[in-house]
């Protein structure tokens, strides 16, 4: 069902439900007002009769009858019963007492109660006890009549509520269709706009309107959105193009050293200086490719991630361990600011490998990029984080890289001697973001650099 019509007809049967039980209670109160009405009338119309006949002893019964018939009752045909002690009838305004049935029941009731109200057939009783203060006698009267203008009224109220009831209800209907088109206008201009957006063009915006409700806070956010996976896309194109334009280099290179290999035949000597060029050309392709994979495994959700409470001490006097083997010129020297009174304090809950890549790839970076190769590495801790700095006193990045060194392929222009492909820094960044900790970079061209890392310890 469609949101306009599901509306429409939560609205329709809310209303309705509102005017039939407003009716519903207007009629029975109506019902009730016009009941206590007639029967008023025929209490009075019974104390009336008794007033006369037994208050004024010398009335004529013939003639109360008469006068009864004719204008007492003439809006309503009142017939009315006055019986004595034993339950004889001493008056009646009408000719055939059996016309007017009653029970011995009702008598007895009205005896009982002083008063009583009773429906009979399509007519209304009404029964008194009245004493005759001389005499010391009483009478009981009776009074009965078919309340017609009663019930014709409350039979036309009936009318004009059902009319009322379903003319309201029909427009009802109506103008719920109306106002919940009218409401949801702005979600099928959203839902319109939203269909022209591409995946090729993502530069298109939704308007936001009046700026100031719900709908253009939604337009908001949803602009927002496509901002943010523009602004991806983006860095997925660039970085497929730059892995392309990286690894094509040492392919390049080998597939022109083939060429010139196979052009004449060569000594043995001379194959293996090519293969050894080969070779190194090939180590290069590895170590890219391995770089690109461990930036696709550093993506943050990766369930497969295994986290486990590691000591960071441990992990970075392996790497120093790891490094100065590789690089017999690397000086890397550790220190605690203060030596930590538990393990808590420097054990972060984290996944081995990718803590010894990171430290890998920053320490490496110092000693790289400085000429003492000297990378100089400080231990701190505070009550929630652990904080390693990585310091070099080498060639320093500016003010405008900082930024950029963490995006994949960037390298500074400074750097462009080194050997390197831009993706380390990027993965580090990853790496920390993981571990739900912070990268701070600090440095100064031609002065070093330092690099702040921020992780919670347990
Ligand atoms: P790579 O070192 O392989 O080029 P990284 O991602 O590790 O890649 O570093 C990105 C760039 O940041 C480097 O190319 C270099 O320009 C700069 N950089 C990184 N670390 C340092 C450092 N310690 N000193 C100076 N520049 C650095």
């Amino acid at each position: 069902m469609k949101i306009r019509t599901k509306i429409a007809f939560q609205f329709t049967l809310i209303v309705a439900l509102i005017l039939v039980v407003f009716s519903l209670s207007l009629y029975y109160l109506l019902e009730g007002y016009t009941k206590d009405e007639f029967n008023n009338y025929l209490k009075d119309r019974a104390q009336t009769t008794a007033k006369l006949l037994i208050k004024e002893k010398n009335v004529d019964k013939r003639l109360l009858k008469v006068i009864d018939r004719n204008t007492l009752s003439s809006l309503y045909a009142a017939e009315v019963l006055v019986f004595n002690d034993e339950n004889l009838v001493t008056y009646s305004n009408i000719d055939s007492v059996n016309k007017f049935p009653y029970s011995p029941e009702i008598l007895e009731k009205i005896r009982k109660f002083k008063y009583h109200e009773a429906d009979y057939q399509n007519k209304k009783v009404v029964g008194l006890m009245y004493t005759d203060e001389d005499l010391k006698k009483d009478y009981l009267i009776l009074a009965q009549a078919e309340d017609t203008y009663g019930e014709q009224k409350l039979e036309r109220i009936k009318d004009a509520m059902t009319i009322g009831l379903v003319s309201s209800i029909f427009l009802t209907i109506i103008f719920g269709f109306v106002f919940a088109g009218q409401s949801l206008k702005p979600i099928s201009r959203i839902n319109q706009e939203v269909s022209k957006i591409t995946a090729r063009d993502l530069t298109k915006k939704l308007s936001t309107g009046n700026n100031k409700d719900e709908i253009a806070q939604l337009a908001r956010n949803f602009n927002e959105m496509l901002s943010r996976i523009e602004k991806s896309f983006e860095l997925q194109k660039s970085f497929v193009s730059n892995a392309s334009h990286e690894l094509r280099t040492p392919l390049a290179a080998i597939k022109s050293e083939i060429q010139v290999a196979l052009e004449k035949d060569r000594t043995p000597e001379e194959y293996k200086e090519i293969l050894k060029s080969l070779n190194i050309d090939n180590q290069r392709l590895i170590q890219l490719i391995n770089g690109l994979l461990q930036l696709a495994k550093s993506e943050k959700g990766d369930k497969s991630l295994q986290m486990v409470p590691i000591r960071i001490d441990e992990v970075l006097f392996e790497v120093q361990d790891e490094l100065q083997h590789q690089h017999q010129n690397y000086r890397i020297s550790i220190d605690f600011e203060e030596i930590p009174d538990d393990d808590e304090s420097v054990t972060i809950n984290g996944n081995k490998s990718l803590l010894r890549t990171l430290f890998n790839n920053l320490i490496d970076n110092a000693c790289k990029y400085s000429e003492n190769n000297m990378a100089v590495i400080n231990i701190r801790f505070n009550k929630s984080n652990c904080i390693i700095n990585v310091a070099d006193t080498g060639i320093g990045i500016s003010k405008e890289d900082q930024e950029k060194v963490f995006e994949p392929f960037f390298r500074t222009k400074n750097a462009s001697n080194y050997k390197g492909y831009g993706i380390g820094l990027s993965i580090c960044k990853r790496i920390v973001d993981i571990h739900g900790g912070r990268i701070i970079l600090k440095s100064e061209l031609g002065q070093g650099s330092n690099f702040n890392v921020i992780l919670p310890h347990l």
